[in-house]
């Protein structure tokens, strides 16, 4: 076998195995094992993060990951009620999405708006609507209001699902 460069002390050995990475010194076989109950403990925490969550960390994390999408989706637009560019940008709900469960992770119902428009003005609804009509359509509007007015609960699986799908969406820009 070729030589090869210790990972640790950058010294040049020759390997035993195609896995060895270090010269074996007990220097170096201490920083592998250091290295390697570091990286257990690290998946092993991550592990019990997850295990900890709760549906509402998951709703939580989920909005965010779907929010950060929208942003993107829909970076250098206007803001979707007051048609000016966002100083400050967010990703606006027509319908609500504390009382309209079903459509909080819909596209077409979360737009790039500005954080005055969003925060301050409850959403600035009346204005919304205009440019939301607009931009998907009449019809697809009184879809939108008809799938709002469903009640819907998420289960963590669903939304681990939601969280996945929007991460793969986001590294796609
Ligand atoms: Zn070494
Ligand atoms: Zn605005």
């Amino acid at each position: 076998m070729k030589t090869r460069k210790c990972k640790y002390c950058k010294t040049p050995f020759q390997p035993i195995t195609t896995l060895q990475k270090n010269c074996f010194e007990p220097n170096c076989v201490t920083d592998w094992i250091n290295e390697t109950k570091k990286k257990q403990w690290t998946k092993k925490k991550a592990k019990l993060k997850a295990e900890l969550m709760t549906v509402q960390d998951y709703i939580k994390l989920a909005q965010q990951v779907f929010n950060k999408y929208i942003r993107l989706r829909d970076a250098g637009q206007n803001c979707i009620s007051c048609s000016k560019p966002p100083k400050k940008e967010n990703a606006g709900h027509y319908y609500n999405a504390n009382n309209h469960w079903n459509v909080r992770f819909n596209e077409l119902n979360v737009h790039l708006q500005c954080e005055h428009c969003n925060t301050f003005l409850s959403g600035n609804l009346i204005e919304y609507r205009k440019y939301l009509i607009n931009k998907i359509g009449l019809e697809q509007l009184t879809l939108l209001e008809a799938e709002a007015n469903k009640t819907r609960k998420f289960s963590v699986d669903q939304l681990k699902e939601i969280i996945n799908t929007y991460k793969k969406k986001i590294k796609q820009f």
